[in-house]
């Protein structure tokens, strides 16, 4: 893939939704990294008005509830069924 990390990254977020872990793995950067890099192309497409990324909330995998979507960080557990199967944050671009 060509272009620099934040192309790269617009790239795979339209293709599909990825979570912060993914594409820390993907790059090889720290999620810290990674969560500055969504910060800088939130504000940047917004500014464009053209495309916009979208943070779909992290969800409990048995009760369906769903978490505060501002934190991209994965709660370790449920707070209504104490599930600790916690399906991550995913960002997408659209
Ligand atoms: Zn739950």
């Amino acid at each position: 893939m060509e272009g620099t990390r934040r192309e790269q990254l617009v790239t795979l977020l339209k293709e599909r939704p990825h979570s912060v872990q993914e594409l820390s793995t993907f790059f090889g950067v720290n999620e810290k990294t990674i969560e500055k890099d969504l910060q800088h192309l939130q504000k940047s497409l917004r500014r464009a008005r053209t495309l916009a990324l979208y943070v779909l909330p992290p969800r409990c995998t048995r009760c369906e509830f769903e978490f505060d979507a501002r934190s991209l960080k994965t709660p370790s557990r449920c707070p209504k069924c104490k599930n600790e199967r916690i399906m991550p944050a995913m960002v997408k671009i659209e």
